[in-house]
């Protein structure tokens, strides 16, 4: 069986990563829409910089969901498989799906790299983040709030070969996909026609991902995930209007136990 499956912040929600839209994607009153571009960035580095240590935290301290744990399940039962997700967090790759069956189309947020030339650092452990503007006081213990400054700016780590400020190796909105990423999903799917693709927890909003679904289940089933309608309903040949994390087991257990039959 071939199986290409498209995630998006729908199935990371379920682990409390909040998404882009609505109330609960706001921080400090800000619309994240608005912090994840380059001219942010060059506006107050610090700013976004806060944002995404906040980020890097929460999903830190996320656990994958069954809806994660579904794909990867699917992912180890399959040997042409690939899993491209529009989520930057590590979730679907601790639930265990190997790194060469999955393309993080939009980045990865635990990657630190350069602004300006290629240098990145993809150690998780250690990959660098400026320290937060709110501050613990070693003395009374308080917290301290202190105002974005040139000296906090300062603080924010440097590239190692050219000197411009390091940011998340995540791709901001009006910035190109990754060239090499691009390239391991047309490879897949010049490699041949899908017998499965899924969407889920993604409203399809990004023309790329509606190309690589219809593209992909061309000759095969096209199974939308997602409690509301998107762009893609129309096309899907099953439509399943529940969280992904209801959903996915469910689905994935229907498709081990065909065991590559037609579906
Ligand atoms: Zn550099």
């Amino acid at each position: 069986m071939r199986v290409l499956v498209l995630t998006g912040a729908g199935v990371s929600a379920e682990s409390g990563i909040p998404t882009f839209r609505g109330k609960d994607g706001y921080w400090r009153n800000l619309d994240p829409a608005k912090l994840a571009t380059p001219e942010a960035f060059a506006r107050d580095p610090q700013l976004v910089w806060d944002w995404y240590r906040e980020r890097r935290q929460r999903i830190r301290n996320a656990q994958p969901n069954a809806a994660h744990e579904a794909i990867a399940r699917l992912a180890q039962r399959t040997d042409d498989f690939l899993l491209v997700t529009q989520n930057v967090d590590d979730l679907h790759a601790r639930a265990g799906v190997a790194q060469e069956k999955m393309v993080q189309i939009h980045g990865d947020i635990f990657v630190t790299r350069c602004s300006r030339c290629d240098f990145s650092n993809g150690d998780r452990g250690g990959s660098p983040e400026p320290p937060g503007t709110h501050v613990v006081e070693p003395t009374n213990g308080r917290l301290r709030s202190i105002a974005a400054t040139s000296m906090q700016q300062k603080k924010i780590p440097r590239c190692p070969g050219c000197e411009a400020f390091l940011r998340p190796g995540v791709v901001w909105f009006g910035e190109q996909l990754p060239q090499s990423k691009l390239q391991r999903v047309e490879d897949f799917l010049d490699g041949g026609a899908c017998d499965v693709v899924i969407v889920a927890g993604t409203t399809a909003t990004f023309g790329y991902i509606t190309d690589w679904a219809l593209r992909g289940s061309r000759y095969g089933e096209l199974i939308e995930v997602n409690p509301e309608e998107t762009s893609l309903s129309r096309f899907a040949t099953r439509l399943v209007r529940e969280p992904a994390a209801n959903a996915l087991p469910r689905i994935v257990n229907e498709l081990i136990a065909c065991g590559g039959t037609k579906l």
